[in-house]
């Protein structure tokens, strides 16, 4: 009985060491899996528009897309008490991502974070500036230089805009508009690069969904490529001509891209310029891109013409909470004050 007992025991324990084995073997698989995603980052946590919403959606956008790990990386509040240890203690590891993605409309960064994505960038990292991430941070002379044409005053830097016959004009500081836009509209995107590797494939000219269209942005405007504009339209209270709305430019070893498109203001529910299969293609692409020097995303079959929109149903996600103000509730009318509403959209 004993010897039984024995093999039984010794038959078990074998069995239980090859499982451990095999389970063990499975979880390298599962880190070797996510090992191959591309690391990116959205910098978030001060934004006059949605970021509690919109920084979720771009999330599932990139999840879809089935390329990418993304984390999310949260700032202070700007109205929190203790900000000002909690700025000290918030040291993102830029350089654990391949693109880090610029969804931050607030106050100016400590210079420790200033100087670190400075590094990351001139060391060969790459960033993509979401819409109102060409906002902040004036007087910042080298994030000034990466995004190239921001919101800023029409005496605060150069614009550039192309005409009729798509010449690229520069306008020098004072004269004509600075930083605006018209009424939200959906939109014909125009690709000016066809070959380029994010719009390899795609219709040069697309309907994007109602958005906002930037017009008049300001700023140092050198070293840009600029890859796609739109036609800023009088009737909505555009400039008549045709606004830069994605441009790249190499700083340092690094690359910044900035994409203007992607206005979410705060308690809307849904958000047709994320919804857009045009924006969220042109976004996982040029994330890819960004990282890798090329795109292996084919051209989804629900990518829009230049006659309609085409929108995609939202993926069900979880609000973000304000980090300082626990019971903040996004679609609480409440809790968001009238003024607050009216503060200027960017
Ligand atoms: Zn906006």
């Amino acid at each position: 009985m004993l010897t039984s007992f024995r093999a039984v025991f010794l038959l078990a324990f074998c069995l239980t060491a090859a499982l451990l084995g095999c389970t063990a073997a499975q979880a390298d698989s599962v880190i070797d899996k996510s090992a191959e995603k591309i690391k990116v980052a959205i910098i978030t946590g001060q934004n006059n528009h949605g970021w509690t919403l919109d920084t979720p959606v771009l999330k599932n956008i990139l999840d879809e897309a089935g390329l990418f790990d993304t984390t999310l990386l949260i700032s202070p509040d700007a109205k929190d008490p203790d900000k000002a240890a909690k700025w000290q203690q918030f040291k993102p590891a830029f350089s654990d991502y391949s693109v880090v993605i610029i969804n931050y409309n607030g106050e100016m960064w400590p210079d420790h974070i200033k100087t670190g994505f400075v590094d990351y960038i001139k060391g060969g990292g790459k960033a993509y500036v979401f819409h109102a991430g060409n906002n902040p941070f004036n007087g910042w002379t080298e994030y000034e230089q990466m995004v190239g044409l921001l919101w800023r005053k029409n005496n605060e830097g150069k614009r550039l805009y192309f005409d009729e016959n798509g010449q690229q004009k520069i306008v020098q500081p004072g004269d004509g508009p600075g930083a605006g836009h018209g009424a939200k509209h959906a939109y014909v995107v125009k690709n000016l690069d066809p070959e380029h590797p994010v719009f390899t494939g795609l219709p040069t000219e697309w309907m994007h969904a109602q958005d906002e269209l930037y017009h008049g942005q300001r700023g140092p405007a050198e070293n840009m490529t600029i890859l796609a504009t739109a036609y800023s339209d009088p009737a909505t209270k555009g400039t008549g001509v045709s606004e830069p709305l994605v441009w790249t430019i190499p700083f340092g070893e690094g690359l910044v891209l900035t994409n203007v498109m992607g206005h979410w203001w705060k308690n809307d529910a849904t958000g047709p310029a994320l919804q857009c299969a045009g924006f969220q293609t042109i976004l996982t692409r040029s994330i890819e891109w960004l990282a890798t020097g090329k795109v292996t995303q084919e051209k989804p079959a629900d990518f829009p013409g230049k006659d309609a929109a085409s929108l995609r149903e939202l993926k069900p996600f979880k609000p973000l909470a304000y980090l300082y103000v626990p019971d903040f509730a996004p679609f609480a009318s409440a809790s968001v004050s009238r003024q607050e509403m009216e503060h200027a959209e960017h």
